[in-house]
């Protein structure tokens, strides 16, 4: 058999054949290289084995007992139900496996093995969930091992994983370093190969924590490299797309004069800026950063116009379907309301080919003049006439890759890049290094602040009824849950987690008929997702139930009321972001940060940390304190939407590497050192840019 090779497609591996390779796709995993750097979202180990009658507190355990009885079977919420009692003498544990009717042979009473899964409390049982059953020999080989779990697809067991990634560890050595061996001693730093390993299969934590540095240092510092060999390049790019300032204003005019309200300061200066920006002569490649509901949207609009105006076109990239359907709409309103020269078309990945046939050509001979979309705009291969701006909205999700790709498409375009993220100024003066800002730091008169609270589940009740009465007064509200479906994430206590599947079937037994209750979240097709949307948008759903979806930029102004469950499992740079959702409109709205844990006191910590959000509504002051408050060992669950989006690195967890990478490069460019050419070839070769997907920022 020939040598298998890192860019093999995974039907090359052992064991992998077209069939079972459809799941590794699925989770995005087509190349052996890929495999490599598909990586744990988090490690569990085997607790150690305790008494029952120790068991006080919910959470993972392990057990060594008898089954009592022979199982009964049932089945609830669609669900089947295999329960069964457990002794070891110092007390008895109910035990509840869902869906696994073909377990029931196995649980014969007087069988003793060992049992580990999430306990919790049901009136006087402990009760534990899903347990897996070991034997003695099974138990004292896992104990105290850590295992990994992977942001798993349904179809992609650990296992299946994991004896692929024994086959492909080895050619992990044929990854190039690209590193100075003074830098990796210098920096503790481990082998690229050494890293993957570890991060598949660690033995210790620590061992996880190094491996991780490693790859978050990486991830860091081929970006920034990228960025300083790009602003090695001429400092500014001339462009063929000039537009007078004045001509710029007058244009812009066109719309502002028509809104329903006033532009904030902030707003105009923004305005002006980018006028200035087109006039230059040179490429504009501005950042605006404002906060959820600074009215940035309209901001982009503006500068579109302008281009549009002197018979150019423009380009608006939104990272999710929804969001580029919203911008598409509100054009539309717009255009046809102000008599605007816009001629707008929607390409994204749900359009039908023939439609998208006839859109490329208007795109082609300059019958559409904005074209509104997602990464479709930049995939399908568009010609356009004359793109002379690239708007891209929130965060940074595209790519320097795809920003070139699109780039290529125009002729050196203008690049207006919008984001809410709030990043550090430390932080931003690293990452923006190069990039134009301008901030938008006044939100909209005659808003009223957002009202907090901050309560355990044992307020719901009181939520749901602060809902109906809102609901009742013609508002609507969304409820965000963490979880899909139940037993989403493997290996986790996910008894307690909220999922929007059940949680929307609850609701619906709960209020009345009349209040329409809808679902959204990432894994319906993105036509269902709009349709959903467009309900919601429009009132005729009165409470969407979703994932975080909905964090990125959604604007529904009559939507008062944000009720987010399990808030102890979002970072809150993300809770802020879903703050946002609600008071964008003239009524008062409210955020209802929920903690899942309903028995106990919420953790202290959880407590603290929320009651920030409570405390301030300033996006900027609570990227701060979040960073201020999180440990390096906080890494796993609480990843921060805060983009630009890394793999594996956190710009808020990791700043210290962050600011460690930018000395080290720097040094190297003031030496002008030999690895800096080693780099640059490194960086272009595709290969390495597979290696490491930027996800980065504007160039
Ligand atoms: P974001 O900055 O989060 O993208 P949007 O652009 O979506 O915010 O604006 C949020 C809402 O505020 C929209 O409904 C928009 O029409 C409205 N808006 C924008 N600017 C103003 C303003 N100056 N005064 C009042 N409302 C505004
Ligand atoms: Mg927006």
């Amino acid at each position: 058999m020939a040598l298998l090779q890192l860019s093999d497609p995974v039907t090359k591996i052992k064991g992998i054949g077209e069939k079972s390779a459809e799941s590794f796709y699925a989770a995005g995993i087509y190349t052996v290289n890929g495999l490599l750097h598909y990586f744990p979202r988090n490690y569990t180990s085997l607790p150690e084995a305790t008494p029952i009658r120790e068991i006080t507190k919910e959470g993972k355990r392990t057990v060594y007992g008898k089954i009592m009885n022979t199982p009964a079977m049932f089945s609830s919420r669609g669900k089947t139900i295999l329960s069964f009692f457990v002794s070891d003498g110092t007390g008895r544990l109910k035990v509840n496996l869902f869906n696994m009717p073909y377990m029931r042979k196995q649980i014969q009473p007087g069988r003793e093995c060992y049992f580990s899964g999430a306990c919790s409390f049901k009136g006087t049982d402990v009760l534990m969930s899903q347990p897996k059953f070991l034997s003695k020999e099974q138990y004292e080989a896992e104990c105290g091992a850590l295992s990994p779990v992977y942001p798993l697809r349904k179809e992609l067991s650990n296992t299946k994983l994991q004896k692929a990634l024994k086959e492909v560890l080895p050619l992990a050595g044929d990854i190039s370093e690209y590193l100075p061996p003074e830098v990796l001693a210098g920096e503790g730093l481990l082998s690229i190969p050494e890293a993957i390993r570890l991060m598949h299969f660690p033995k210790t934590m620590e061992d996880v924590y190094a491996a991780r540095k490693r790859l978050a240092f990486d991830e860091f510092f081929l970006f920034l490299a990228r960025m300083e060999l790009l602003k090695q390049g001429p400092d500014k790019i001339a462009s063929r797309y000039i537009y007078p300032e004045n001509d710029a204003r007058a244009a812009a005019d066109q719309l502002i004069t028509h809104l329903p309200y006033e532009l904030t300061g902030a707003q105009k200066r923004t305005i002006t800026e980018i006028q200035k920006d087109l006039s230059s002569g040179y490429c504009m490649n501005r950042l605006v950063q404002g906060d959820v509901g600074s009215g940035k949207t309209v901001v982009a609009f503006a500068a579109a116009l302008a281009v549009v105006n002197a018979g150019a076109q423009a380009a608006l990239m939104a990272p999710t379907e929804v969001l580029a359907a919203q911008h598409y709409k509100d054009i539309c309103k717009m255009s046809e309301d102000y008599g605007l020269p816009f001629r707008p078309a929607l390409l994204t990945g749900s359009v039908k080919a023939s439609e998208k046939k006839r859109i490329k050509e208007g795109i082609a001979n300059g019958e559409i003049n904005f074209m509104i979309g997602t990464q479709a705009l930049i995939q399908e291969d568009v010609e356009t006439q004359n793109l002379a701006l690239i708007i891209t909205d929130e965060q940074h999700r595209f790519g320097v890759r795809q920003r070139m790709e699109l780039a290529r498409k125009g002729c050196a375009p203008h690049v207006l890049v919008m984001s809410a993220t709030p990043i550090p100024r430390t932080l931003g003066l690293i990452l923006y290094g190069d990039l134009d800002v301008s901030l938008i730091d006044e939100l909209p008169a005659k808003r009223l602040p957002i009202k907090n609270t901050v309560v355990d589940g044992s307020y719901r009740t009181k939520l749901y009824q602060f809902i109906l009465k809102r609901v009742s007064e013609g508002r609507q509200a969304y409820i965000i849950c963490p979880m899909v479906e139940a037993g989403d994430e493997e290996c986790e206590a996910t008894e307690g987690l909220a999922n929007v599947t059940d949680y929307a079937e609850e609701l619906k037994q709960k209020f009345p008929p009349e209040v329409t209750i809808d679902v959204l979240h990432g894994r319906m097709k993105p036509a269902e997702k709009n349709d959903v949307m467009q309900r919601f948008a429009s009132g005729e759903t009165k409470v969407l139930v979703s994932t975080t979806v909905v964090e990125v930029g959604v604007n529904v102004p009559n939507a008062t009321v944000m009720m987010v469950e399990n808030a102890e499992r979002f970072g809150l740079a993300q809770l802020h972001q879903l703050r946002g959702r609600v008071g964008r409109g003239e009524w008062q709205s409210y955020c209802m940060f929920v903690s899942g844990n309903e028995e106990g006191e919420m953790s202290k910590r959880t407590q603290e940390r929320l009651k920030i959000l409570a405390e301030t509504n300033d996006g900027f002051k609570i990227a701060e304190e979040d960073l201020k408050q999180r440990g390096p060992g906080d890494f796993f669950g609480l990843r921060q939407s805060g983009l630009p989006y890394f793999k594996i690195a956190d710009i808020y967890t990791d700043a210290e590497v962050l600011k460690r990478v930018k000395q080290i490069l720097t040094d190297m460019i003031r030496d002008n050192n030999e690895h800096l050419a080693n780099l640059k070839q490194a960086l272009f070769a595709k290969e390495e840019m597979d290696y490491i997907d930027f996800h980065g920022i504007c160039l």
